[in-house]
């Protein structure tokens, strides 16, 4: 067998043949690979809770997994669709392929004017005949400088990254960082500073609100300065202009900029051929069904096309420009509006074009099942570990939501931030999820799964207020990502039990023991070192261990009680305990109090 052969090289690898796998493969032909009877793989499968038939599919990892019970090791056969999949940055070999538009993402601080400043580039930059019709955001526009096109994606930077990222997608290739003149560097600049390095972004800085009173654009270069991002004006390679989003000033210079960092990269596309890019939108509408915007990366997409998108595929029935104007092709660094999908497509999936029909359809198949498998698997997973154990023993306390959004990538952006919002004690569990407003059957299920309903970007009719008002069904709308985080965090935090933190005030030795009772002793001594308290607790040590525990109801200076004696002194104590206290033991008074904890 050709597997033997190959793995016959070194001792190490005799032992486990390696047998390359697809990504998803059928469970009578995995065990025919591997070499195994079909009822021991299926028994295999059985024991890590997965019920599969022979004819039945099953995913790569999943298969791993079996395999490795079994002493066999996988490794994963290429296919077309993950080498699709795996689009870090459409780069071609050099010399290949055409110049394409740079794709730009504008983050930034919260109200720093990222939305403003999109809307004035799109503004500036269209013509004005066009003007009229363009008020819809599809997630992302283009404008033209000086005969380049450049495309902006309009959804807030932030989430397009995060969401992207969990799809392993790559997509901009220059930053315009937002900041605010009067208000400088914040944690959500550092953040999207350092998200645009990690997906290896071009940087351009964009001081905004320099028309307002106290606004400071060489203080923001300083703190800038401070993160390494020195302005090219001060001798550093960091660019950066001051404009205002609200007067429109200085936006040209902005784009100008653009395509100068965006020329410090080699931006080519395969201008033909079948079409391949990513999903930057989707949402449901009515009369159209599942809508998606996708950015073309590469090829060319034309209406009848069959594209395969994660689980879901479409016979492209109409294709449309950021402006909603019908197009015959889409080309590589347009954003473009497509129907015909049978579900809405998942924001930051790649795309691509299958030859027919039946290969569409087949290919989101698999990406279904591969899904549902992976579900199944991590439920198991999650059985098997400790968190379950802590969450039936009470220890992992839950809260319930239920979560709506505009779109998909908000939606997706908001599940993964939501899930990281993790501690060992408490946790956000999302019972529910999915687009547009909330709906009677959301309050419905919230109410019976006790849960809270938090909508984004969407809005609330009065017969849904009215029934939650009747169920007791909170609903929480939010128009920033951020305040919905902070809020579900700050809940998070009030189930905290609080923490009990001690504090050790004083140390005793006894001298005297004058009377001892069931409930309590009065003895004398010197306070060696802090202050013996009246109320505060007391550990009864000899000898260094700790022999019983008290309260000291009283402290007496010469005949008078006294709130306190403090090192040197000497005084008598009224304990309350039921350890008999004797000469020589030591009492260590020490105090408590709670302090609420965070996340
Ligand atoms: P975002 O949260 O970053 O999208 O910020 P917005 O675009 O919503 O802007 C937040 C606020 O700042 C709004 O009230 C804007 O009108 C205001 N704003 C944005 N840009 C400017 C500017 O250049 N100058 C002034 N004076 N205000 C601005």
């Amino acid at each position: 067998m050709a597997e033997t052969e190959t793995t016959t090289k070194t001792p190490a690898q005799a032992s486990t043949p390696t047998i390359a796998i697809a990504p998803v493969v059928g469970v009578g032909e995995f065990a025919e690979k591997i070499g195994q009877p079909v009822t021991r793989v299926i028994g295999e499968l059985m024991k890590n809770g997965v019920m599969a038939t022979i004819n039945e599919q099953i995913d790569y990892d999943t298969a791993a997994i079996i395999a490795s019970d079994l002493g066999v090791e996988l490794v994963p056969e290429p296919t077309e669709e993950s080498s699709s999949a795996s689009i870090a940055k459409p780069v071609l070999p050099k010399g290949e392929g055409e110049t394409r538009p740079p794709v730009v993402a504008v983050m930034g601080h919260v109200d720093h004017g990222k939305t403003t400043l999109l809307d004035a580039i799109r503004q500036t930059s269209v013509a004005k005949g066009e003007a009229g019709g363009i008020t819809q955001h599809i997630g992302a526009y283009q404008v033209k400088r000086k005969d380049r096109w450049i495309t902006f994606l309009d959804t807030p930077g932030h989430e397009a990254f995060s969401a992207i990222r969990a799809h392993g997608a790559r997509l901009t290739d220059v930053a315009v960082i937002v900041v605010a003149a009067d208000d400088g560097v914040k944690p959500q600049t550092r953040e999207a500073i350092r998200y645009a390095q990690e997906a290896n972004n071009q940087i351009v800085i964009a001081i905004n609100k320099t028309d307002k009173e106290g606004a400071d654009s060489n203080r923001v270069r300083q703190e800038l300065s401070e993160l390494e991002l020195v302005p090219e004006e001060w001798g550093g390679t960091t660019v950066m202009v001051d404009v205002s989003a609200t007067k429109k000033q200085n936006i040209d210079k902005l784009l100008d900029l653009v395509l100068l960092v965006a020329d410090l990269e080699d931006l080519r596309a395969r201008p033909d051929g079948p079409a391949e890019g990513v999903v930057i939108e989707s949402h449901m509408e009515t009369g159209r069904g599942p809508v998606g915007t996708v950015l073309i990366q590469h090829g060319r997409l034309r209406p009848g096309d069959f594209v395969v998108a994660g689980d879901t595929y479409a016979k492209v029935r109409s294709l449309e420009d950021w402006h909603g104007k019908r197009i015959k092709v889409a080309h590589p660094g347009m954003p473009a509006v497509i129907t015909g999908f049978k579900a809405t497509p998942a924001f930051g999936n790649v795309f691509y074009v299958a030859a027919n029909e039946k290969a569409a359809r087949e290919r989101s198949v698999a990406s279904q099942r591969q899904a549902s498998i992976k579900s199944m698997v991590k439920v198991k997973k999650i059985e098997a570990s400790d968190l379950t154990d802590a969450i039936t023993a009470g220890k992992v306390q839950e809260l319930n939501v239920v979560v709506k959004a505009d779109v998909q990538g908000s939606l997706e952006s908001l599940l993964g931030s939501l899930e990281q919002l993790r501690h060992d004690e408490v946790a956000v569990k999302v019972v529910s999820s999915g687009l547009g407003d909330v709906s009677e059957s959301d309050v419905t299920f919230a109410s019976t799964a006790s849960a809270i309903v938090l909508g984004f970007n969407i809005s609330l009719s009065s017969a849904v207020k009215q029934l939650a008002n009747r169920e007791h069904i909170q609903i929480r709308l939010y128009k920033v990502i951020y305040e919905l985080l902070d809020d579900m965090r700050g809940a998070l935090e009030a189930m905290l039990k609080p923490e009990v933190v001690e504090t050790v005030v004083g140390e005793l030795k006894i001298l005297g023991v004058f009377k001892t009772t069931k409930a309590a002793v009065i003895c004398g001594g010197e306070v060696l070192t802090g202050k013996a308290v009246t109320g505060a607790q007391v550990r009864i040590k000899r000898d260094k261990e700790v022999v019983g525990t008290g309260t000291v109801s009283s402290v007496q200076k010469e005949q008078n009680k006294v709130a306190e004696a403090v090192e040197g002194e000497q005084c008598g104590l009224n304990i309350a305990t039921n350890t008999a206290i004797q000469i020589d033991d030591r009492l260590e008074f020490f105090q408590t109090e709670e302090r609420q904890r965070t996340l």
